[in-house]
């Protein structure tokens, strides 16, 4: 079987039986050596056809041209106001549970969805800020709860009820 590689000084194509691989092999138009090695083991044709493959069709093209300000404009609207509100709800009602809860779980969603790009960046930091105060006020409701239980445990051992 023959090996085909370019000259590395010319380019010129050599043919070379594989017998000749580690030895090396005068370039008949250039008459320099190369070095014949095994992963040199390529046809003629694959070194021809050896470009990048053109890029896969976008399946969301419409043949349009794609500009930025569309991308921008089919993320979703972000949504801080509301999840830095339940946030702030949940500390002025810190006896009911749900919008501290509300505002962790949509936070976090949303936050995902700023990083992956499909929502609107701008709201970042009040999402944020509204998935942490939910998070720490759901953490210490919680807190709050299992301290009042062992409380109560301790005071009916105390008492002896
Ligand atoms: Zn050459």
């Amino acid at each position: 079987m023959a090996i085909q590689f370019p000259c590395t000084h010319c380019n010129t194509i050599l043919r070379i039986d594989e017998s000749h691989i580690g030895k090396q092999a005068r370039c008949p138009q250039c008459q320099t050596l190369n070095l014949v090695t095994e992963n040199m083991q390529f046809s003629g044709s694959d070194f021809e056809q050896n470009q990048p493959p053109p890029p896969p069709p976008n399946p969301y093209s419409t043949g349009l041209p794609t500009t930025p300000s569309t991308s921008v404009r089919s993320q979703q609207p972000h949504r801080g106001e509301l999840i830095l509100g339940l946030g702030i709800a949940s500390i002025l009602c810190n006896v009911c549970l749900i919008p501290g809860v509300l505002a962790w779980i949509l936070g976090k969603q949303d936050m995902r969805k700023i990083n992956q790009g499909i929502m609107d960046p701008e709201g970042r930091s009040m999402t944020q800020a509204g998935m942490v105060i939910g998070m720490v006020i759901t953490i210490l409701f919680f807190l709050s709860v299992a301290a009042w239980f062992l409380l109560s445990i301790a005071l009916s051992f105390v008492l002896g009820i």
